[in-house]
């Protein structure tokens, strides 16, 4: 299908097995997510055993504000329609750095052949552009609000289809939504998986990558793995038996490994709405060009480019045998 084809058609939408996938993705999320949110509530009873309910509280409080504040952060960040209408309105004023007007110009052109393709309005994204390095090394990423942020760099460096591509891609990831079971996962379990899980999301990425399977990189591992789990046992150790502690420990950090299966669905499925708005050809030129020139094997939050590229060739196949039957 091509993206004018697409066009004709209704709204876009998941259909059959996918729309239902993607009703369950968040869902199973929070469910592989609840080891680390029930550590969180013993780590906070600990709390009130060692110091008092008060602490306890105060920890809740300061985590719900943090999350508040980011929130609120991300509902305000400039997208382009408020960055075009300061523009409009204090001309004069140097609001936002010059450099980001022409990509930002780019990337709207981009949205509009992409939302054409779904036959959705452009409204229904939001847009900013950010510097490569505050994006910290990822080409585009999306969040709540409708947001799509994508680099300078990669409006600057991606031939036009390849960008809308990407735009597309982000686009699949507000097709799968579940923003607020995200919400509540952050809410319940990422603190302490981001600070707890250091050691086991290094052995995992270290897995594919032969050129690690050194001695100096299994002594690495060795070491760092009991830092950050003998503090998350001594955490838990008031206000539960020491083997209860070290039990849910291990099945927290054994977590990992569903969440990153989940974290691999998201991602296919959102390279499936790629594939059925007419870029899939275009994303996977844009995938084997990376595959080139960086390390694209797996890690805990995406597949490796080569599984991706796969299935989207599936997929493209699929589309030119339903459009073209024999
Ligand atoms: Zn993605």
């Amino acid at each position: 299908m091509t993206p004018a084809a697409a066009s004709a058609a209704s709204e876009y939408r998941l259909t059959g097995r996918f729309r239902l996938e993607a009703m369950l993705l968040p869902f199973a999320r929070l469910i592989v997510a609840l080891p680390w949110a029930v550590a969180n509530v013993v780590i906070l009873r600990s709390l009130v055993v060692l110091v008092g309910l008060w602490a306890a509280i105060a920890v809740v409080v300061v985590r719900v504000l943090a999350w508040l504040f980011m929130r609120v952060f991300t509902w305000v960040l400039p997208d382009d329609e408020s960055r075009l209408r300061s523009i409009r309105e204090h001309p004069d004023e140097a609001v936002y750095p010059a450099e980001f007007e022409g990509p930002l110009a780019t990337l709207i052109a981009a949205r509009r052949d992409v939302l054409h393709a779904a036959g959705m309005p452009e409204s229904r994204l939001r847009l900013m552009v950010r510097d490569q390095s505050q994006l910290r090394g990822t080409r585009a990423h999306s969040h709540a609000h409708r947001m799509v942020v994508v680099s300078t760099q990669a409006i600057r460096d991606l031939p036009p289809l390849q960008l809308r591509a990407v735009v597309a891609h982000e686009f699949g990831h507000h097709v799968i939504g579940g923003w607020t079971l995200n919400a509540i996962e952050t809410l319940c379990a990422t603190t302490t998986l981001k600070i707890f899980a250091g050691p086991m999301k290094l052995l995992i990425e270290t897995l594919p990558r032969r050129e690690r399977w050194t001695a100096y990189h299994a002594l690495v591992l060795l070491l760092a793995f009991p830092i950050p789990f003998v503090p998350l046992v001594a955490l838990m150790i008031p206000a539960i038996d020491i083997r209860y502690a070290c039990i849910l420990a291990i099945i927290c950090d054994l977590q990992l490994f569903p969440m990153m299966w989940l974290s691999w669905r998201e991602e296919y499925l959102a390279d499936k709405v790629v594939a059925d708005l007419g870029y899939g050809p275009p994303l996977r030129e844009m995938l084997s060009a990376f595959t080139r020139r960086y390390d694209s094997r797996f890690t805990v939050l995406h597949p490796s480019t080569a599984a991706r590229i796969a299935r989207i060739s599936r997929r493209i196949e699929q589309g030119e045998a339903a459009t073209h039957p024999r």
